[in-house]
């Protein structure tokens, strides 16, 4: 799949981005994360979270008692989708449009990872696959019904980390990630699916 994902046009991103960044991990992973959208650096590797969202996101793994090798990391959302800004390239939100979409590639990857624990990052993903209604901001970490895994839940996106506006406020924020993310270890743990 994530070969045939390489030439995918079905939506004008395409056409923006470097290459498709297809999820990765290991095929039977436990654990599923589901980002918005490569970023810079996922755009020129073509692999997911391997920025600085991502080196984040692994610090977060480590702290919670997950193991990232054992993870299966992608997003809602598959090509870069970034607007010029001088010579840097800023990332632009998806539509609902790009992400309706590029729906059918995760899809195919939830089904064939069945991931007993899947976790949204950030309201992008969360509002793509929990509905309008979900908000991150009041419900993350909170498991809800879904036809995706047998436990499914959101929190924010590390991104949203290194966007805080000082120190106290970043390491504040990371712990809260972390929190969420030791909630889903140990639903990992406790689940007999
Ligand atoms: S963003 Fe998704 S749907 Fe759009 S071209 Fe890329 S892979 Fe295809």
């Amino acid at each position: 799949m994530r070969d045939i994902s390489k030439g995918c046009k079905a939506c004008d991103l395409y056409r923006r981005g470097t290459q498709t960044v297809f999820g990765e991990g290991p095929p039977t992973a436990d654990l599923m994360l589901v980002g918005e959208q490569p970023g810079d650096a996922e755009d020129l590797a073509g692999h997911p979270f391997v920025g600085p969202a991502g080196k984040l996101l692994d610090r977060a793994l480590e702290e919670a008692g997950i193991d990232r090798s054992l993870v299966y990391v992608t997003n809602v959302v598959k090509h870069f989708k970034w607007e010029p800004r001088g010579k840097r390239r800023i990332h632009a939100k998806p539509n609902a449009g790009e992400i309706g979409a590029c729906r059918p590639w995760l899809e195919t990857e939830i089904a064939l990872v069945k991931p007993r624990v899947l976790v949204c990052l950030g309201a992008t993903a969360a509002q793509a696959l929990l509905g309008r209604s979900f908000k991150v901001t009041q419900q993350r970490g909170t498991f809800v019904a879904s036809p995706l895994a047998p436990r499914v839940t959101a929190t924010v996106h590390p991104s949203s980390i290194l966007r805080a506006p000082d120190d106290e406020s970043r390491r504040a924020e990371m712990a809260e990630f972390v929190k969420d993310l030791k909630t889903v270890a140990k639903a990992i743990r406790n689940s007999d699916v």
